[in-house]
């Protein structure tokens, strides 16, 4: 049986997609955080979220026993429950009313073993998770453009570059540690230039030459303007385009329509700052453009990824030290579901639905019921059972009744299943008081396994402590289940390094340099070994067997023919306008030192000191009524929040900023995902989060 660590460990942080590097020390009554100066991401950094990662161990509010309509009972009468009840709705109505819907907390292991049991054994898609909320727009720009969803560079690259866009991410809040190292790259060399593209004038502009604080859904535009310009001052790279690329001529010919009066006009800026946007691109010789969910919580964000990645093929910034499109994901594991196929739009290890790769994954996993189609993307997948089309949920790790648009649709629908099942750390959320069944996960510092950050690290998280009460790991809950449901011998493990060996096996099977990810150069690990692994960055393959720092340095992409495509790109504003009842444009996002809805960061008192209550945001002449600190209701066509008003003349005009953090658990009127609309975009299904039009008036 575990017992408390007595020596530091190591392990990687609970929170954003930085994946720093935590050393864990113990001291008395608990446990301080430190940076683990060895990690490749972090250097021994931490930010205040990471720092307090100790405070926020202790087990109040926790579910520490399975429960049953909330009664506790014993984990054999909970599994076999499962087991039979998700057995009868397949026996009566198929797979394809059973759904899985999992998280970026979820480590690497547990995330695989949920998506074989779905995917390769229940014989069903439904298998998504709260990374399509997060960056499904980033991989699916980067399949179209690179045939794989590839992340080309490392943050190393933001250090050595001459010139950084960070266009949609407020990185100082949201990303601190990426952020601090940009930070002293600038100071170390102030010739370098960093251009913050953003509606809002954030934390992030402190360190910005220039701040573009575009209209609102218009960074398409600013992209294609900038290949325009590009292209006329002799600034493409037209070597790299005729030998690397496809599609640049229809790109290049579409691109001729942004002149910059055009895109000046559309992206409400200023002619004067738009040309000095586009003399520092043209002038540099070494560009990264770091984009976040401004750009992929958007009813156009795969236009928007492909036209910054147009931009960086057509002037040859990209795989080269210093160089790329960089996606920068939101939690620590956002990449390892994408790497398990933990999209319902994936099959496993980055392989889709083709026949070829249905049949693979088949005799890899001895399974002859693969599911032929992709299921159910995570919006989709929640009306489906607000339909009464899926009878039977399992949310893992996350809370939907929150973080989805049209939250209050959604828990409506979920009131109508026959069967929703959550495995969480927390007992009471608003997602686990709409469950028949809840069982108790392991957490951060009770659990074992891997988790990939944003430059492709794969690195450890590692118990410290004991697993308390009753709760176990997620992949252990999974397998227990898939046993009951007699798939008994493909879900045998033991520890989760097996199952990771299994992840990177099945990652080089039958792959010829045809996929991205491939870690067959992690299959053979030990027990030992896998438990000391030390970050390394994918591909990790006998071709690269330290790992790969970056991407496409031999020019070599993913498509069949070994090049990379120019994608053409229509700017479109989003679909929701103001109009004269909801006047105002709703932005969302995080704020400093408070993670998704708080059950862990909102245990720190150091942490809540910040910002202690859910508000809002505007300028000051968009609503002159109301002062500071008055309560304001915030209305759209789907519902209301109550919130503390913060007038700020540095708010653009017309937006309105709402932190996404509060819950149920804080106030009724608190979940600003019940006021968004569920637009998705056409290719990735991810919501547009950042652009909902609402009122504000003072309570
Ligand atoms: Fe954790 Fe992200 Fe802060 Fe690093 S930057 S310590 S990963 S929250």
């Amino acid at each position: 049986k575990k017992t408390v660590a007595t020596t530091p460990a190591l392990t990687t942080c609970a929170y954003c997609g930085v994946g720093c590097g935590v050393s864990m020390q113990p001291q008395a009554g608990g446990f301080s955080a430190s940076g683990d100066k060895t990690h490749p991401a972090s250097h021994g950094r931490l930010c205040v979220k990471g720092s307090a990662l100790g405070e926020t161990l202790g087990l109040q509010g926790r579910l520490l026993q399975p429960e049953i309509d909330h009664q506790p009972v014993n984990w054999a009468l909970a599994l076999d429950t499962i087991a039979q009840r998700l057995q009868a709705v397949i026996d009566e109505h198929g797979p394809q009313a059973v759904a899985f819907y999992g998280s970026g907390q979820l480590l690497t292991e547990d995330y695989y073993v949920a998506n074989k049991l779905m995917k390769g054994f229940i014989g069903a898609g439904n298998m998504d998770t709260n990374s399509r909320l997060c960056m499904a727009s980033a991989v699916a720009g980067y399949k179209r453009a690179f045939g794989a969803d590839a992340v080309p560079c490392s943050y190393q690259d933001l250090e050595l570059a001459d010139c950084v866009l960070l266009t949609g991410s407020n990185t100082a809040w949201a990303h601190p540690v990426v952020y601090q190292r940009l930070a002293q790259a600038k100071k170390d060399r102030p010739q370098m230039r960093i251009i913050v593209i953003d509606p809002r004038q954030t934390a992030t502009c402190d360190i910005a030459d220039l701040h573009l604080a575009l209209q609102p859904g218009s960074d398409a535009a600013l992209f294609c303007g900038a290949l325009n310009v590009m292209a006329e001052s002799g600034k493409l790279d037209s070597a790299y385009l005729q030998h690397h690329t496809q599609g640049a001529e229809d790109v290049l010919r579409a691109a001729r329509d942004w002149t910059v009066a055009r895109t000046a006009a559309y992206c409400g800026l200023p002619v004067d700052q738009l040309l000095a946007f586009y003399q520092m691109i043209g002038h540099s010789q070494r560009l990264v453009t770091l984009y976040s969910m401004g750009i992929n919580q958007s009813g156009s964000g795969v236009d928007k990824c492909n036209a910054i990645i147009n931009l960086h093929l057509a002037t040859g910034h990209i795989g080269r030290a210093g160089c790329g499109p960089f996606s920068i994901t939101g939690q620590p594991n956002a990449m390892g579901g994408r790497e398990v196929g933990g999209l319902a739009n994936q099959l496993a290890s980055h392989m889709g639905f083709t026949p070829e790769d249905i049949s693979r994954v088949g005799r890899f996993w001895k399974s002859d019921v693969v599911t032929k189609t992709a299921g159910l993307n995570a919006v989709d997948l929640f009306r489906a059972v607000e339909e009464g089309r899926i009878k039977a949920v399992w949310i893992m790790g996350t809370n939907p009744l929150v973080s989805l648009p049209d939250a209050d649709r959604v828990r409506a629908g979920l009131a109508r299943c026959p069967l929703v099942i959550v495995s969480d750390m927390m007992r009471d959320t608003d997602t686990t008081r709409a469950a028949h069944i809840c069982l108790p996960a392991l957490g951060w510092g009770e659990k074992n396994g891997t988790v990939t950050n944003s430059e492709r690290c794969i690195s450890r998280q590692r118990a410290f402590l004991p697993a308390p009460g009753e709760a176990k790991p997620d992949w252990w809950i999974l397998c227990q289940v898939a046993q009951r449901l007699g798939f008994a011998e493909a879900f045998a493990w033991q520890h989760p390094a097996e199952i990771f060996r299994e992840h990177a096996a099945l990652s080089g099977f039958e792959n010829h340099g045809s996929r991205a990810f491939d870690i067959s150069g992690l299959a053979q690990l030990s027990d030992e070994e896998w438990d000391t692994l030390r970050p390394v960055q994918w591909p990790v393959n006998a071709a690269n067997p330290q790992g790969t720092t970056r991407l496409f340095t031999d020019n070599m992409f993913f498509h069949p023919d070994g090049k990379a495509r120019l994608i053409p790109v229509t700017p479109r504003l989003p679909v929701n306008q103001p109009n004269a009842a909801y006047p105002l444009i709703m932005n969302t996002g995080r704020v400093r030192d408070q993670w998704h809805t708080m059950t862990r960061t909102g245990k720190s008192a150091r942490l809540m000191q910040h910002i202690s209550e859910p508000f809002c945001q505007f300028h000051p002449d968009d609503a002159p009524q109301i002062r500071s600190g008055d309560l304001v209701r915030v209305a759209s066509s789907h519902g209301w929040l109550l919130l503390r008003a913060q007038p700020d003349p540095l708010q653009r005009r017309g937006s309105v900023f709402v932190p996404m953090h509060w819950n149920s658990r804080f106030s009724q009127q608190a979940r600003v995902d019940a006021l968004i609309e569920a637009h998705v975009d056409p290719l990735s299904g991810q919501p547009e989060s950042k652009h909902m039009p609402v009122s504000l008036s003072r309570w």
